[in-house]
This record gives structure tokens, sequence and C-alpha cells, in this order.
């Protein structure tokens, strides 16, 4: 899913659903699966008592393209693993993030900035003689609005905390645009779990 102006969401894999969630649910009260209602009244309740263990019964990896300060931002979310690429290893791609309100005078302004700070980056890492430097130390020239990658694992009770904090109006618009196609995305694997979530935690009614 497309987000931004040059970033991505991707759901790359997944274990776990609806299922396993009230399975390992059910497991506390030595119950069996009933009845569609009985399990999404089960998932209600977790919810709402904030039990949230069985949801980490679902395992979710992101592969995800987004500009650096919001990478700041979502690394701050500890339960989960990343694994980023490396602008020590990896010659940093030009291509940085432009707000989509931006126009005339200050667009152009803002792409020449950022064009300016790559040509001095390419001259480093590619130049020769005195002039050349390490990418590690080159990059540091790079504004924080630079693209970079990473794949995200993280289960269904961390990916809530996540989308809770994120999907708030308090959050930041950028890391907002892709907590919401996080959301969509996990619609589609855990459809009670997510309807539930909306309903019972983000307050939106269906
Ligand atoms: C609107 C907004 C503004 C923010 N502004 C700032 C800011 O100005 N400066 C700043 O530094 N951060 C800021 N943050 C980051 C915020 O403080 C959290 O670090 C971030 O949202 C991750 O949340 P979390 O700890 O719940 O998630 P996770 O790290 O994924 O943790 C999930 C849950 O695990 C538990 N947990 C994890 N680690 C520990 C631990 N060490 N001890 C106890 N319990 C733990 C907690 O219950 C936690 O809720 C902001 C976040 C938001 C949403």
């Amino acid at each position: 899913m497309q987000v931004l102006n040059s970033g991505f969401v991707r759901l790359v894999e997944s274990m776990g659903g609806d299922e396993a969630v009230i399975r390992n649910a059910r497991r506390c009260w030595r119950s069996e699966a009933k009845t569609k209602n009985a399990d999404r009244q089960l998932l209600r309740h977790l919810l709402k008592a904030g039990h949230k263990t069985p949801f980490e019964a679902m395992v979710f990896t992101f592969d995800v393209k987004a500009p650096l300060f919001v990478a700041r931002q979502w690394f701050r979310h500890r339960i989960g693993s990343y694994n980023e690429e490396s602008l020590r290893y990896c010659v940093a791609l030009r291509d940085y993030y432009i707000p989509e309100h931006l126009e005339g005078d200050v667009l152009e302004a803002w792409i020449r900035q950022n064009e300016v700070a790559f040509d001095f980056y390419d001259s480093l890492v590619g130049g020769t003689g005195p002039k050349k430097m390490a990418k590690e130390q080159a990059r540091s020239i790079l504004p924080i609005g630079i693209y970079t990658t990473f794949y995200w694992t993280v289960n269904g009770s961390a990916l809530m905390n996540f989308l809770h904090l994120r999907l708030d109006k308090q959050a930041q618009y950028e890391i907002r645009q892709y907590a919401e196609a996080i959301l969509e995305l996990v619609k589609d694997v855990a459809p009670i779990c997510f309807d539930e979530f909306e309903r019972e935690v983000l307050k939106i009614s269906g």
C-alpha cells in the first residue's frame, strides 16, 4: 500500500488470526469454540478487560518504506523486531519526503535543498582522493526526510498498542498514514479481532 509521496507498507507474512486468539483465550476457561457470536463476544470481553496475551498468538511481518523521522518514532515501540537497511553498508538512494500540501516557491526550495544535500553526499561517497569519505560518515549530511526501509515483526497485542497510539489525532500526521494503512492490511487477516478493536479500543462504531 502506497503511503506519503514515496513510501509504502506491505504485509509480508503473518501467523495466526481470529481463530488462534480465540483458541488461546478459551484455554483460560477450559472452554471449546462455540458460535461465531460467542467468539465475537469473547474477543470484545478480552479487549474491554485488557486481557491482551491471547492477541500475542498473532504475529505479523511488515515491509516498510518511511522517512527517517517516521522510522525514529516507530522504533520507540520496543515490543517488536526491526531489521533496517544500513547506510554504513549501502549508498543512500535519492529519495526524500515531500509533504503533499507544498507548492510554488516553497516546494521548489524544498526540492532544491534536498537535491543539494544529495549532490554533496554523492560527491563524498563517489569521490576519489581526499574528498572520498566513508558512507557511515557522509550520511550525516543527509536530511531526516530521506526514506529508509525496514522489516517489522510484531505480535497482535503490541500492534494494537502501536495502532492505538499512532492512529490518535495527537500522533504526527505522517506516522498516522502508516498506522491507517496497517489497520486495513490486518483486517484481512483477523477481521473480528480488528473490528472489535476498532469498536472497543478506538471507539469507531461499525
Ligand atoms: C503522540 C506521541 C508523542 C510522543 N512524544 C514523545 C517525545 O516527545 N519524546 C519521547 O521520547 N517519546 C515520545 N513518544 C514515544 C512514547 O513515549 C513511547 O515511547 C512510544 O509511543 C512507544 O510506546 P510503548 O512504550 O507503549 O510501546 P512499546 O515500547 O512497544 O511497549 C509496549 C508496552 O510494553 C510495556 N513496556 C515496554 N517496555 C517497557 C519498560 N521498559 N518498562 C515497563 N513497561 C514496558 C509497556 O506497557 C508498553 O506500553 C511519543 C509518543 C506518542 C504516541
